[in-house]
């Protein structure tokens, strides 16, 4: 980290062209041009910290946690429980309330058919709770991102329980009319996404979660889009279970976080079985081990954790008020200056509004893949499709947008050079 004044409060350009040198791949040209990384929604570029925590291990740790009987065993499991404490403590919770996924789609699997194991009885009394049926209501809205919709489908067609949405509205937030009415006696679970990754949205966590509570269900968080960019205190916000991917937030694929209550956690029957989550098995039975174990089946990805680790520590010393205020002036430019663009519609909350510092757009006349190759050609890396929400895209009467998603390391001229790219792409088209 080479950042000039750590105090200051707002992240200056000369604060992040520093803090550029520390990752290696913004060096990158494309097709002849410097790179311009504006696809951050979807996967972040890590800093040298990270890139060397993971070689770090690989070189002197490297061993199999929570089992041998050797030094590096021990350091490496050391190491490993240290990254969790380290994670837990980034979003404000326990140690033992962090489960190691691979990615957030994974965490959100890991309850859905933890609560269908529920349902077919595992669990014993503790897990009542989890037992889903038919009448039962697990509740979504129409911006999820699939990762944090078809889980649930999937649980309701196992369960019998039944599936209900909350609503958009034209300019793209949550119907919370409807919220409300759609939440009722017979939710069981609500799924919802705390910033959308097409529109950018920010939803209030607390005011769903206390609809949710009032009606004595569970609260899901898909925080994959808000826990890298903005100051995240799950407890706080009172959600019962969470979730987020490692490689949004500076850190490497392959790693991702469930957060879920202790005492839930406690109650919860396991997903995935075998090897590192059990105390005793007989030829026709298991024990198994308390939580965050009982959820680890298998050879854990110990370097990856250890590299989200480092991802954390990276993220906490620029300060995540300051990421989210130079994310949130980069994403007015985005958005204030796609709107001047005349055939360009963009999707969500308009200027001013508290959103993400992200965009989705639609070219009049010109598909987004077209859209995303033309930006290619110039070193303008972006994201082009459904963004793997199809039933949001259909609800606007599309079926592709074009997203731009800066992060941290972004600057103005990145956002510039993007729009006047954009500019150009209908009388490149005509
Ligand atoms: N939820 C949201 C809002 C996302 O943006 C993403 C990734 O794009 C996911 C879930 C799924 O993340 P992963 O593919 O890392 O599991």
């Amino acid at each position: 980290m080479t950042l000039a004044d750590p105090t200051t409060r707002a992240l200056t350009i000369d604060d992040v062209e520093r803090l550029r040198d520390d990752f290696p791949i913004l060096r990158e040209r494309v097709n002849g041009h410097p790179l311009a990384y504006l696809d951050s929604g979807a996967t972040s570029q890590r800093p040298r910290a990270v890139i060397d925590a993971e070689v770090d291990f690989a070189l002197h740790y490297n061993s199999a946690v929570h089992r041998g009987a050797h030094t590096l065993a021990a350091e490496a499991t050391d190491l490993f429980e240290n990254a969790r404490t380290t994670v837990a403590s980034f979003v404000g919770v326990d140690h033992d309330e962090i489960v190691w996924t691979s990615n957030a789609t994974e965490g959100l699997n890991l309850v859905a058919y933890a609560m269908s194991n529920a349902s077919a009885g595992r669990g014993g009394e503790a897990a009542e709770r989890f037992r889903l049926g038919a009448g039962d209501e697990i509740v979504v809205t129409e911006m999820e991102h699939h990762a944090n919709l078809v889980p649930w489908q999937e649980l309701a067609a196992r369960t019998g329980a039944s599936l209900r949405v909350i609503p958009l509205t034209d300019d793209g937030a949550l119907d919370l009319a409807e919220a409300a009415n759609v939440i009722g006696d017979r939710t069981r679970l609500v799924c919802f996404t705390h910033v959308s990754n097409v529109l950018g949205t920010v939803n209030p966590v607390e005011r769903l979660t206390a609809l949710a509570h009032a009606a004595g269900a569970l609260v899901v968080l898909d925080a994959c889009q808000s826990a890298p960019h903005r100051p995240l205190d799950l407890r706080a916000l009172d959600v019962d279970f969470a979730a987020f991917s490692g490689h949004k937030m500076l850190g490497p694929t392959g790693v991702g976080v469930l957060y879920g209550r202790a005492e839930l956690l406690d109650a919860l029957p396991p997903f995935l079985t075998g090897g590192s989550m059990i105390t005793t098995v007989t030829l026709d039975h298991a024990e198994y081990l308390p939580a965050p174990q009982r959820f680890e089946a298998g050879t854990q990805r110990v370097s990856q954790a250890i590299g989200l680790a480092a991802a954390v520590g990276y993220l906490d010393a620029v300060g995540l008020e300051r990421i989210h205020d130079w994310e949130f002036s980069l994403g007015q430019r985005l958005v204030t200056g796609l709107a001047d663009i005349p055939g360009i519609r963009v999707l969500g909350p308009g200027p001013g509004e508290d959103r993400a510092g992200l965009a989705s757009f639609v070219v009049d006349d010109v598909h987004a893949h077209d859209v995303g190759q033309y930006l290619d050609e110039l070193g303008i890396a972006v994201r082009v499709g459904h963004h793997c929400a199809q039933p949001l895209h259909r609800r606007y009467g599309i079926t592709a947008t074009t997203r731009a998603s800066a992060y941290l390391y972004s600057t103005p001229d990145e956002v510039d050079a993007f729009l006047n790219a954009v500019a150009d792409v209908r009388p490149f088209f005509g």
